[in-house]
């Protein structure tokens, strides 16, 4: 999918095709073998990866993943969009991605650091904070990015908290960064709901996935006006026509550590949430969530992407197809990576800036994007994502037609 979305940019930007092939390859790829000690005293053998894309804008970038679905090819598809992700927002990195292959559910919390610190030790060579710069990603938080941090300041001598962002307030993180991610999710939302002319304030959404990115989206969304019908997270959804409190939703969650059995809900499968009659979907658990199954049956006029390629090529015709307006993951999920860049330059600079200061540098950089991303779409008549992508993908090309390849 991602090849096959660079491949749609290269036809549509008219680019050379070697440096097409060049872009279509990480520029390193590194798996490591990652044993802990797990608490029965048994050893315990994990695979992680870590693929650096592209570092032609600016030291690679990406979040660390813990899944049973981590592989290596699904890391690198990841790295690629990390890549285009940073270009379209227009912050000076290239973009990586990482994981370790595990089921963090299954795992204690000693069992977790002991695997975050051995990983970190694994590919410690290969980052640091003027090279490679670790963030959370699914099922990753703040405490991971404090036990890399440490792991790695450890080995270097002294304290280093711009080699990862993501991090706990107290280790140097930034405020806004918790909700960074699934506000900018909301905030495409708004600015896709006034490019299309829909009136927020009578809207209803759904999301898919209530961990970081969809619980904060939600939030968010409720905040401009908007009513949540419904909400899931991997056990199921709930959904209720007159909206669902978020306060109740998140006070829900935590006491039981699931959304089903919400009060005054009824339930929904996280197929059936897809396909509600709403006007906002924001996707925001794994990946190909919409699919040619489902994508003629989705009933909302936009889609925010807040997952990493929820969408699969074919449901993208299929929407487009049924004039969906739909603004993809490499944008709509940038203000994570947004605020991460902020994150990391209050750190080189030894500020921490107010909460109100980041998100406005959060709104004013993912509203310029958005525009961007907007007027190639109205320009060349393109979907957003196409837009997106011929917009991502055109900068990281200039800048490696501008480098040259040396030797
Ligand atoms: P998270 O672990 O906090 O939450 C994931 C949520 O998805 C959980 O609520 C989980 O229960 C739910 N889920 C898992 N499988 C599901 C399924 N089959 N159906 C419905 N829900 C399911 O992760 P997150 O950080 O919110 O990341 C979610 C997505 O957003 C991922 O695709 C991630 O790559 C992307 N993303 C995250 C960030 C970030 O800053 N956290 C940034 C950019 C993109």
């Amino acid at each position: 999918m991602a090849i096959k979305q660079l491949e749609m940019a290269g036809e549509l930007l008219k680019l050379d095709p070697d440096l097409l092939e060049l872009l279509k390859h990480p520029k390193r790829s590194l798996t490591v073998t990652v044993p802990i000690k797990a608490d029965d005293g048994s050893i315990r053998t994990f695979t992680g990866y870590r693929v650096q894309y592209n570092d032609a804008r600016g030291p690679f970038k990406g979040g660390i993943r813990y899944h049973p679905d981590v592989d290596l090819d699904g890391v690198t598809a990841l790295a690629a969009w990390m890549t285009w992700k940073c270009a379209v927002v227009d912050i000076p990195y290239g973009g990586a991605k990482g994981g370790v292959t595990c089921n963090p559910k299954e795992m204690s919390i000693s069992e977790k650091e002991r695997m975050t610190r051995r990983y970190t030790r694994m590919i410690y060579e290969l980052i640091g904070p003027y090279v490679d710069i670790l963030a959370p990603d699914v099922y990753t938080d703040p405490q991971t990015m404090a036990w890399i941090m440490d792991t790695y300041s450890e080995l270097k001598g002294f304290k280093v908290p711009e080699c990862v962002t993501g991090k706990p307030l107290n280790l140097g993180g930034s405020q806004g960064r918790v909700e960074a991610t699934g506000k900018g999710t909301a905030i495409c939302a708004k600015l896709a709901a006034g490019s299309v002319g829909l009136n927020l304030k009578e809207s209803t959404c759904a999301v898919q996935g209530f961990g970081n990115v969809g619980s904060i989206a939600a939030v968010n969304l409720e905040e401009m006006g908007c009513r949540v019908v419904a909400v899931s997270d991997s056990s199921g959804g709930v959904y209720s026509k007159n909206g669902i409190k978020m306060k109740a939703a998140l006070d829900h969650k935590q006491e039981t550590r699931k959304l089903a059995g919400l009060k005054g809900c009824e339930s929904v499968s996280n197929e059936d949430l897809l396909e509600l009659d709403i006007d906002i979907l924001i996707p925001a658990a794994l990946e190909n969530s919409i699919n040619e199954s489902n994508a003629r049956k989705i009933k909302a006029s936009i889609i925010s992407e807040g997952a990493n390629g929820p969408t699969t090529l074919e449901a993208d015709r299929l929407l487009e197809n049924n004039k969906v307006f739909a603004v993809p993951d490499i944008l709509a999920n940038a203000g994570g990576v947004t605020v991460s860049y902020l994150e990391w330059v209050q750190n080189l600079k030894r500020e921490s800036w107010s909460r109100d200061e980041v998100l406005s540098r959060l709104e004013k950089q993912l509203s310029k994007a958005y525009y961007e991303v907007y007027e190639t779409h109205n320009k060349h008549n393109v979907s957003m994502r196409a837009s997106a992508l011929m917009l991502g993908v055109g900068r990281v090309a200039e800048t490696v037609k501008t480098l040259g390849i040396w030797p």
